[in-house]
């Protein structure tokens, strides 16, 4: 694995602007039913980042939906994109969309093991995944 190179990325019309300068410490891509209805996509892939590598460079502007009590979805106020999640559980670090990368190449930088389908039994019929990534009936189990 290569150095960690900068991460920069945006909601969709670019009023929230995010840099990252550490590599996340989790990738997975999640089926959930509550990320695929918020995101309105079939699932979403999230990358954990420490919250001290991470910082808006423009905002943000940023409406907080509460999935849960301790699960806070942040999108953006003009364009809806939802870029980020915080979650009480772990205060130090937060998620980030990776579809909101500039550059949909960029390496978030986290151990390759922790790469999986999390929540796969709640996968959608209708895309067929052939891949040879972990499936987990949860987050990480
Ligand atoms: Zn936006
Ligand atoms: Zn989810």
């Amino acid at each position: 694995m290569g150095a960690f190179e900068t991460i920069t990325g945006s909601c969709f019309c670019g009023a929230n602007q995010f840099q990252i300068t550490e590599p996340a410490v989790d990738t997975h891509h999640c089926h959930c039913s509550i990320c695929r209805r918020v995101h309105a996509a079939p699932f979403v892939t999230w990358s954990i980042f420490p919250r001290s590598g991470f910082k808006w460079t423009k905002g943000p502007q940023l409406q907080t939906f509460h999935s849960s009590a301790t699960v806070h979805r942040n999108r953006c106020t003009n364009c809806g994109s939802n870029v980020t999640v915080d979650l009480d559980a772990i205060p130090d670090k937060l998620f980030v969309s990776r579809s909101n990368f500039a550059d949909m190449k960029a390496d978030p930088g986290h151990p390759a093991a922790t790469l999986r389908h999390a929540f796969w039994p709640d996968r959608v019929p209708w895309i067929e995944i052939n891949d040879n990534v972990r499936k987990t009936q949860g987050f990480d189990t």
